[in-house]
C-alpha cells in the first residue's frame, strides 16, 4: 500500500458511533441490513452508468453481492462488484455525513440509551453500524472504469481515526471485512447468516449470494484433501419486490422492504402496492411511515420516492411526483413512462411526470382514507404528519375537500387538545337549522378554548372548532366549504348564527342595540382611532367586551408570521 494518510472523523462521526455501539446493542443484526443495501444501491448505481457506457462493467456484467465468513478467524465479508469509490470518495462517504441537519439531530439525543436508539433508527445509521458487531472494519475498493492500480484500502478501529491507502485491486467494486468483537463471533455463522439475509433481504433484486463448499469423498466416505469446491448459492429471493404479485407477499415483506426503502427502523403504518396498465403504465408501492423523519421540516430534507424506469434505478429522492403536502410518503415509483436517461432537470418539463404524480397523489390520499378507518392507526399519522397535511388545501386546490375529510381537530365538543376530530363527524352533530361550520383560531388550545368568542356557542350547544396549530390560519383562509357548508371564523365580522337563533331572540338583540346607542356612542368616542366600529354583541354571554376582527381581515396568526417575515 502507497500513499498511507490517517485522518480523524468528522465530529458528528464520532459522536455518533459512540451513541450507535451504545445504544443499538440489542439491535445489531442491523449492520447486515444497512451493509447489504449499500452493496445493492451500489450495483443499482452501476447498472445505471453502465446504461450508456458498457465498458464500466469490466466485462462483468453480472451484478451480486457475496457473504463470506470466517469462524476462526472471526470475520465476516460482504463483497459487491457495484460502483465502488475512488480515495476521495471513500474519505467523503466513510468519514464524514454529508446529510443536512446532521449536528442538529445529534443534539436532540439525551443520553438515555433507549430512547436514543429510536431516533438514532430515525436517522439511517448505514456504513458505520458495522462497528456495533466489529472492532476493526477494512474496506477494499475500486471505482468501476478506472486503472487497476487506482484501488483504496480504508481501515478504523471505530475509535476517532482511519486511514486511507491505494491498493492494486482486480476487481472493481467494494468489498468490507469486518473483525468481530469478541462477543459478536456468532455472527460468523453460515446458518445465522443465511436467515439474516433472507430477513433483511429478500426483496432486493441483486442476488445475495454465499459459498457452499464441498469436498470429494473416497469409497470409505471419507474427504479426500484438497478437493474441495465451492459453489455459490443466491440466497435471497432476489426479484424487486414491487414487481412480484400482491397475493404472493407478505406483510413482513412489505415492512422489510420498507425500511430498506426508507432507511427506518420502524414499520410503516400501511401500504398501498399498485400495477397500472393502459394510457399510463407504472407501478407503485407507497408507504405512511409511523413517525416523522427528523428533517421534516427543512427545506432540503429528503423527500419523494424511489425512481425505477423498467426495473432499472434510476434516482432516490425523486420529488417531482408526489406534492409537498405529502412529502412524508416513502416508497417506489417504477414506470415504461419515462426514458433511462432521464435526469431531474428533464423530469420538471416531462409532461408524463405531472400525470403520474396526480395518480400517486390519488394513490397516497386513498391510503390515507383506509388507514383512517384505524382510529388508533390514523390518531399516530395525525399527530406525526397533520400539520404537513394541513397544506394541503393550499398546495392543492383540485383535491382540497378529499384532503378536508382526511383533516383531524381539536373541537368543543371533545374540549381536548388532542385532534381526533373530523369535519364529517362535526357535520354529523351539527344543530337543527345550522348552515356554517364555526372555528376559532388562537395560539395554544388554551387560548382557543378560553376564548369569550365561544361564550354564545357554548349557551347554545353549538360546536366550534378548536384551531391552535402555527397552520391553522394558513389553512383556513384555503378551505371555503365542506359538504357545502362553508367555514366562519367566529372572531370576525358579524355574528350570524343563522336559524339557530328564533326570530324573538333576533328581535331582543335589535331592541338592545337600540337601547344601548348613547353608550356605544360614548365608547366609540373615548377609544378613538383605536378602533374602527363599537357594536352590541350577542357573542358574550359572561365578558363585558371583545375584540372583533372584520370579516375579511388577515388574522391575528397570519399577522404574526408577517410581521416575522418582515413585511
Ligand atoms: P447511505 O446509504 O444512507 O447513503 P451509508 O452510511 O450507508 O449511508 O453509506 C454512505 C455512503 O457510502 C453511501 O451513500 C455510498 O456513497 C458509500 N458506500 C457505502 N457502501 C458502499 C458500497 N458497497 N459501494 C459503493 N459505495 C458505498
Ligand atoms: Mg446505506
Amino acid at each position: 500500500a502507497t500513499r498511507e494518510e490517517t485522518l480523524g472523523f468528522q465530529t458528528e462521526v464520532k459522536q455518533l458511533l459512540n451513541l450507535m455501539i451504545h445504544s443499538l446493542y440489542s439491535n445489531r443484526e442491523i449492520f447486515l441490513r444497512e451493509l447489504i443495501s449499500n452493496a445493492a444501491d451500489a450495483c443499482d448505481k452501476l447498472r445505471y452508468q453502465a446504461l450508456d457506457n458498457d465498458a464500466l462493467y469490466e466485462g462483468d456484467s453480472e451484478l451480486r453481492v457475496e457473504i463470506e465468513h470466517d469462524a476462526e478467524a472471526g470475520t465476516v465479508t460482504l463483497r459487491d462488484n457495484g460502483i465502488g469509490m475512488n480515495r476521495d470518495e471513500v474519505i467523503e462517504n466513510l468519514g464524514t455525513i454529508a446529510r443536512s441537519g446532521t449536528a442538529e439531530f445529534l443534539k436532540q439525543l439525551s443520553g438515555e440509551q433507549q430512547k436514543d436508539a429510536r431516533l438514532i433508527g430515525q436517522f439511517g445509521v448505514g456504513f458505520y453500524s458495522s462497528f456495533i458487531v466489529a472492532d476493526e472494519v477494512t474496506v477494499r475498493t475500486r471505482k468501476a472504469g478506472t486503472n487497476k492500480s487506482e484501488g483504496v484500502e480504508w481501515q478504523s478501529k471505530g475509535e476517532g481515526e482511519f486511514t486511507v491507502a491505494d491498493i492494486e485491486r482486480d476487481l472493481h467494486g467494494t468489498e468490507i471485512t469486518l473483525h468481530l468483537k469478541e462477543d459478536a463471533k456468532e455472527f460468523a455463522d453460515d446458518f445465522r447468516l443465511q436467515s439474516l439475509v433472507r430477513k433483511y433481504s429478500d426483496h432486493i433484486e441483486v442476488p445475495v449470494r454465499m459459498p457452499k463448499i464441498e469436498t470429494a469423498k473416497d469409497e470409505d466416505g471419507n474427504e479426500i484433501e484438497g478437493s474441495e469446491t465451492t459453489t455459490w448459492e443466491t440466497v435471497n429471493e432476489a426479484t424487486a419486490l414491487w414487481v412480484r404479485p400482491k397475493s404472493d407477499l407478505t406483510d413482513d415483506e412489505y415492512k422489510a422492504f420498507y425500511k430498506h426503502v426508507a432507511h427506518d427502523f420502524s414499520d410503516p403504518l400501511v401500504w398501498s402496492h399498485n400495477k397500472v396498465e393502459g394510457k399510463l403504465e407504472y407501478v407503485s408501492l407507497l408507504y405512511v411511515p409511523s413517525r416523522a423523519p427528523f428533517d421534516l421540516y427543512e427545506r432540503d430534507g429528503a423527500r419523494g420516492v424511489k425512481l425505477y424506469v423498467q426495473r432499472v434505478f434510476i434516482m432516490d429522492d425523486a420529488e417531482q411526483f408526489l406534492p409537498l403536502y405529502l412529502r412524508f410518503i416513502k416508497g417506489v415509483l417504477d414506470t415504461r413512462e419515462l426514458s433511462l436517461n432521464v435526469s431531474r432537470e428533464l423530469l420538471q418539463q416531462d409532461p408524463k411526470v405531472e400525470k403520474i404524480k396526480s395518480a400517486l397523489t390519488k394513490r397516497a390520499l386513498d391510503m390515507l382514507k383506509k388507514l383512517a378507518k384505524d382510529p388508533e392507526g390514523y390518531q399516530t399519522f395525525w399527530n406525526n404528519f397533520g400539520s404537513v397535511l394541513k397544506e394541503g388545501p393550499a398546495e392543492d386546490y383540485a383535491n382540497r375537500e378529499k384532503i378536508a375529510s382526511l383533516l383531524r381537530f381539536s373541537t368543543t365538543h371533545t374540549d381536548s387538545a388532542t385532534q381526533d376530530q373530523s369535519l364529517a363527524q362535526y357535520v354529523e352533530r351539527m344543530k337543527e337549522g345550522q348552515q356554517k361550520i364555526y372555528y376559532i383560531v388562537a395560539d395554544g388550545f388554551n387560548a382557543t378554548k378560553n376564548s369569550p368568542h365561544l361564550e354564545i356557542f357554548r349557551k347554545k350547544g353549538i360546536e366550534v372548532l378548536l384551531l391552535h396549530d402555527r397552520i391553522d390560519e394558513w389553512l383556513m383562509s384555503h378551505l371555503t366549504e365542506f359538504e357545502g357548508k362553508s367555514f366562519v371564523d367566529v372572531a370576525k365580522g358579524d355574528l350570524d348564527l343563522g336559524d339557530v337563533e328564533d326570530e324573538e331572540e333576533k328581535q331582543a338583540q335589535e331592541d338592545t342595540a337600540k337601547a344601548k346607542e348613547g353608550l356605544v356612542k360614548r365608547v366609540k368616542e373615548a377609544l378613538g382611532d383605536e378602533v374602527q366600529e363599537v357594536k352590541v354583541t350577542h357573542r358574550l354571554t359572561d365578558s363585558p367586551a371583545c375584540v372583533v376582527l372584520p370579516e375579511h381581515e388577515m388574522g391575528f396568526q397570519m399577522r404574526r408570521i408577517m410581521e416575522a417575515a418582515g413585511q
